[in-house]
């Protein structure tokens, strides 16, 4: 089958670049190849009674399908440059921002309208942060909600089905150059594009790897986050939370100068388990709905370590950490901020015992025989911090899980149309090691899409 265009992956990235090359060329004949079901299709079997546990399904359905790694997310859409990517060193400030506030507005259009959209400007938040040094960023959020983000994308697809060729359960194998374009190959079958765009996410990264081997496209390695997640009762951070919603306070530790910063903050919201080729860590989400949401808010303190010489592989460093954590605990790791500071470990009844009652099932045990102690003494000297501004915070009952750890693709070189050294081969998103959220890989497939307009018109 020949396409004018071929996009790999269905994450925000290849939706965002699918829309808008059907919005500005009808005409055009677009093909997605997805590894992971479609979106009604994708159900994790993890239900919390049966099955409490990863099984490692083929395709994760947190992680692969229609909406890609964002699909059962907390769905909050960062509109800023200060954080979730790198997208505006390569397109510029002010299109990056117009880019994502585009993005925001198609979605309000398919599902998110009347959907909250929080801000940082003008907060005493600000100046209450400074006054305790810590510091934080700007950025107007959107709160979707894992349930309107849902049904955001359900939306979406049904404007693209007929507009669009979709490929599901079809993981690419190989890409390969030809005179006028690019062959992909998948499930034995093979496939030519005049333009190809990879937005494969964080779960492509290794694949992402073999394709800039086989067509000599350099990489650089990126940072490793790690941390904890914290979950305290949400009326500690509601002061903030209520205003702000999500609030990214970064913080430089006195012991050894190490930032350390809030991230992804889900108020009355649960905290869950995430897969990443076959390692268990955790994350956050909530919902919009008032009947879905718990007493408690968490969010996660993360640490940056890039490696470069001659040790370069900081994904690989994480996830020796996160193995050893689910060495230890079969999966995540939980426990008492109190426990952590008197040297113990925590215990079934110790957690039973506690004010807080987890929102996720996890194994009581000892983070200090997990997280490298550089990393602990920069999470206990934060949450120490964060108490000045939410009292409470570094109360005995406040539950940390571990790990929690970021990893980010390497970056793929591209120039400032996000197109590689092979004229008509774009990589963006996640994939890219470029971007690292939804608005910023959303935003980039807009970009390509106009830009391959153009040239194919
Ligand atoms: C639990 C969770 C919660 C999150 N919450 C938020 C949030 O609230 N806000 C935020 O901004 N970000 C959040 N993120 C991050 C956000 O989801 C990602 O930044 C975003 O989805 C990246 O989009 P993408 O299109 O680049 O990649 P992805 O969404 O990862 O999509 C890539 C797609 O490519 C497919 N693929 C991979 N390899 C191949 C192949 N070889 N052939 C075919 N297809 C392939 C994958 O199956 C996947 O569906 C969250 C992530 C997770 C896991």
């Amino acid at each position: 089958m020949r396409y004018d265009v071929l996009v790999v992956g269905a994450g925000p990235g290849g939706i965002f670049t699918s829309y808008e090359l059907k919005k500005l060329s009808p005409a055009l004949c677009v093909g997605v190849f997805e590894a992971g079901h479609p979106l009604s299709k994708r159900r994790c079997p993890i239900d919390g009674e049966k099955i409490k546990s990863c099984v490692g399904c083929k395709s994760c359905s947190i992680m692969s399908g229609f909406g890609g790694a964002g699909a059962f997310s907390d769905g909050k859409y960062n509109i800023t440059n200060d954080f979730g990517g790198t997208l505006y060193e390569y397109i510029g400030r002010k299109k990056a921002l117009e880019l994502m506030r585009y993005v925001d507005e198609i979605n309000l259009r398919h599902g998110g309208e009347g959907t909250k959209l929080y801000s940082t400007a003008g907060t005493r938040f600000k100046t209450e942060c400074l006054r305790n040094d810590l510091h934080l960023l700007d950025a107007s959020v959107r709160h979707l909600g894992t349930d309107i983000n849902y049904v955001v994308l359900e939306n979406l697809y049904d404007a693209l089905k007929d507009e669009v060729d979709f490929h599901f359960d079809s993981p690419v194998e190989t890409v390969e150059k030809i005179e006028d374009g690019y062959r992909i190959t998948s499930g034995g079958e093979t496939h030519e594009a005049r333009t190809l765009v990879i937005s494969v996410g964080r779960s492509g990264s290794k694949w992402m790897e073999e394709v800039c081997r086989a067509l000599s496209i350099e990489t650089r390695s990126n940072r490793v986050d790690l941390g904890v997640r914290v979950e305290l009762p949400a009326e500690i951070f509601s002061h903030i939370t209520d205003e702000l919603y999500e609030s990214k306070i970064v913080y430089r530790t006195k012991k050894y100068g190490d930032l350390v910063r809030t991230f992804c903050m889900n108020p009355r919201g649960a905290v869950v388990t995430e897969n990443t080729n076959g390692i268990i860590t955790v994350n956050g989400h909530s919902y919009e709905d008032p009947s879905k949401k718990t007493p408690y808010t968490n969010f996660a303190l993360l640490v940056a370590k890039h490696f470069s010489v001659p040790f370069k592989n900081s994904n690989g460093y994480g996830e020796s950490i996160a193995r050893l954590s689910n060495m230890l605990g079969g999966g995540v790791l939980l426990q008492r901020f109190g426990d952590l500071i008197q040297g113990r470990r925590s215990t079934e009844s110790r957690i039973r015992e506690s004010f807080v009652v987890p929102t996720l099932s996890a194994t009581p045990g000892d983070l200090s025989l997990v997280l490298p102690k550089r990393i602990l003494d920069d999470v206990i000297e934060m949450i120490e911090a964060l108490d000045k501004i939410a009292p409470g915070t570094a109360g005995s009952d406040t539950l940390l899980y571990g790990v929690e750890v970021k990893f980010y693709n390497m970056e793929v070189a591209v120039n400032e149309k996000l197109e590689t050294c092979h004229p008509g081969l774009f990589v963006i998103g996640d994939g890219s090691g470029i971007t690292h959220s939804l608005s910023h890989a959303s935003a980039s497939g807009v970009f390509v899409a106009r830009e391959i307009a153009g040239r194919l018109a």
